[in-house]
C-alpha cells in the first residue's frame, strides 16, 4: 500500500493559506530556499468532510515520551503532501495522534500514568486493508479504508476518529481494569471518552477555538460536536438508519439517561438503545453542555482564551472522575458524582452548580443524589475499585443457546452502603444481584449485536450461533476455562456495528 504510490504522490513542501485552506506553491528561487522551511506537514483540522479543511502544522515528533507511538510501514519524510496521497495521510494521522498524548499526558502523568497499558510505544496500523471501522486492541491502533479512488474514506485520516481511539488507549492506561468490566455503562463511558477525547484535542487547536466560539457558547451542533462527518457519510451509504444525518455521532444532542438495561440491544440513529456507541451519546452529550455551561460562566461574552480554560479545566475533571470512579453498572453516575468531587477539591467549587445542572438535566444523576461524599478523587489517587477485592460471577449461558457451563465475569466485591449506592439506587438493595443483573444484560447486548466470537468446536445454538467468526467483528471473546467460559474484551471499536 505504501511505497511506489507514496513516493509517486508526494508533493513537495508548500505553503498553505490557513484561512481558506488553499494551497500555493512557495516561490521557489535559485535552489536551496527550502533548507530554510521550518519542518511544517499538511493535516485535516478536524476530519476530511468537515467544513474547516485543511492546516499546516509543525512536524509531530511521533515518538517523544510519554506516549510514545510508531507508525508501521516505510518511514516518510516530513513534508506538505496533498490529501489524497499516502504521505498526507500518514502526518494527518500523527498530527492527531500527538496532539492526543500531548492532551492527556500531563494529566494522567498525575496519575502516575507515564506509558500505555501495553508498552511504552503504541504501533499504529494505517491501513488493515477493507473496513469502515477502527479500532483499539491493547497492542496497536488499527485503521482500515473503504471504496476506492477518490471515493476512498481512510479512518486513519480523519481526526475525529483517530484521537477518538487514541482516547481509547489513554483510558486503558489510566483504568486497566475497565477494559473487562462486564457493563453497558463502562463500555459506553470508553466510546464516550473517545468522543470527548476527538473535542478536547480539536479544542488544541486555535483556529478550531475561533470558530467553534459562537456554537460552543450558543451549546448547538458545529463541526467540533460532529464526530466523524466523512465515515458517518460513508455508513449511511449502506446503514442509512444507523448513523446521524450529518456525521457517526453528535454531541450536541438531547439524549437524557435511562438505565440502559432497559433499551434494546440496538436501533436507529434517532434512538438510544444499549450499544455502547449510541448509548455514549448521554454522557458525550452532557459532556458538550458543560462546555459550553462552563464557558458561558466565563462572562458575558467569552473570548478564545476563556475556551482555552475551560477546556483544560474540563479536561482535568473529567480524567480525574475518571481515576476515581468505582467499576459500578451505575458507571455514569460514579463518574458524574466525582466530578463534583474533583470541581470542589480542584476549582474550590467554581464550577459546582453547573455540573449538577448539566447532570441532574442529563438525568445522570437525580436532584437528591448530586452532591456527592468526597471520594479519593480529591487525593488525586487511583480509584480504590482499581485494585480493589474482585469477585467472580457466573451468569447462566443457556439463555444464549449455550450449554457450557456459565459465563464468568470478574467484577469489584460488592460494595456496602457506601459512596456507590445510592447514587440512583440501583446498587442500593443487593450490589452483587444489581451487578449479575446489569453483566447479564450486558452479554446479552453483545450477542443479540453480533459482537460476541466463540471458542472453538462449541455447540450453539439460539442467539450464540449467529456469532461472529474469528477474526470478524467482535469486541469480545468467550474462552473456554474449567468447564466455564470466560468473557474477556478483543477491543474497542470506533462504530457499533
Ligand atoms: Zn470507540
Amino acid at each position: 500500500m505504501v511505497g511506489k504510490k507514496q513516493s509517486s504522490g508526494r508533493s513537495r513542501p508548500r505553503r498553505a493559506d490557513a484561512a481558506s485552506g488553499r494551497r500555493r506553491r512557495p516561490k521557489r528561487g535559485a535552489g536551496g530556499s527550502e533548507e530554510a522551511t521550518p519542518a511544517r506537514i499538511q493535516s485535516w483540522v478536524d476530519d476530511p468532510a468537515s467544513p474547516w479543511g485543511l492546516m499546516e502544522r509543525p512536524a509531530p515528533v511521533l515518538d517523544a515520551r510519554p506516549l510514545a507511538f510508531s507508525i508501521s510501514g516505510e518511514a516518510i519524510p516530513v513534508g506538505v503532501y496533498d490529501p489524497g496521497t499516502a504521505g498526507f495521510r500518514h502526518w494527518t494521522a500523527a498530527d492527531s495522534l500527538r496532539r492526543t498524548a500531548d492532551l492527556w499526558a500531563p494529566l494522567l502523568g498525575r496519575h502516575r500514568v507515564k506509558r500505555w497499558q501495553p508498552a511504552e510505544t503504541l504501533p499504529v496500523t494505517l491501513d488493515a486493508g477493507s473496513d469502515l471501522n477502527a479500532y483499539y486492541d491493547r497492542t496497536q491502533l488499527v485503521f482500515f479504508h473503504s471504496g476506492r479512488g477518490k471515493a476512498a474514506v481512510y479512518s486513519g485520516e480523519s481526526p475525529d476518529i483517530v484521537c477518538h481511539e487514541t482516547g481509547h488507549a489513554c483510558l486503558d492506561a489510566l483504568r486497566p481494569d475497565l477494559w473487562d468490566a462486564p457493563f453497558i455503562e463502562i463500555a459506553a463511558f470508553h466510546e464516550s471518552f473517545g468522543d470527548i477525547t476527538a473535542m478536547l484535542a480539536a479544542l488544541a487547536l486555535p483556529q478550531v477555538r475561533e470558530s467553534v466560539l459562537p456554537a460552543l457558547v450558543a451549546n448547538k451542533a458545529s463541526p467540533l460536536s460532529r464526530i466523524a462527518e466523512q465515515l458517518g457519510g460513508a455508513m449511511r451509504r449502506f446503514h442509512p438508519a444507523a448513523v446521524e444525518s450529518d456525521c457517526l455521532r453528535n454531541a450536541s444532542n438531547r439524549w437524557k439517561y435511562v438505565a440502559p438495561e432497559s433499551l434494546p440491544a440496538s436501533a436507529p440513529a434517532t434512538e438510544l438503545s444499549a450499544e455502547p456507541h449510541a448509548f455514549s451519546r448521554v454522557f458525550t452529550g452532557a459532556f458538550h453542555d458543560l462546555l459550553s455551561r462552563m464557558l458561558r460562566d466565563t462572562g458575558p461574552s467569552p473570548s478564545a482564551d476563556d475556551l482555552v480554560a475551560v477546556a483544560a479545566a474540563a479536561a482535568r475533571l473529567v480524567i480525574d472522575a475518571v481515576a476515581a470512579a468505582p467499576v459500578q453498572p451505575d458507571f455514569f453516575a460514579q463518574v458524574g458524582a466525582r466530578l463534583i468531587d474533583v470541581d470542589a477539591a480542584v476549582f474550590a467549587g467554581r464550577y459546582g452548580a453547573v455540573i449538577t445542572d448539566v447532570l441532574v438535566g442529563r438525568r445522570i444523576l437525580t436532584a437528591a443524589t448530586a452532591p456527592g461524599d468526597r471520594s479519593d478523587a480529591a487525593t488525586g489517587k487511583r480509584a480504590a475499585a482499581a485494585g480493589g477485592p474482585r469477585q467472580t460471577l457466573e451468569i447462566n449461558a443457556a439463555p444464549y443457546g449455550l450449554s457450557t457451563g456459565g459465563i464468568l465475569v470478574d467484577v469489584p466485591r460488592a460494595f456496602g452502603a457506601g459512596a456507590a449506592a445510592g447514587r440512583r439506587g440501583v446498587a442500593a438493595t443487593d450490589p452483587t444481584a444489581a451487578m449479575e443483573r446489569s453483566a447479564d444484560r450486558f452479554i446479552g447486548v453483545l450477542f443479540e449485536n453480533q459482537r460476541i466470537e466463540l471458542p472453538a468446536r462449541i455447540r450453539a445454538k439460539g442467539i450464540a450461533a449467529s456469532a461472529p467468526a474469528a477474526g470478524g467483528r467482535a469486541t469480545h471473546v468467550l474462552s473456554r476455562t474449567d468447564g466455564h467460559l470466560r468473557l474477556s474484551r478483543l477491543r474497542f471499536d470506533g462504530v457499533g456495528w
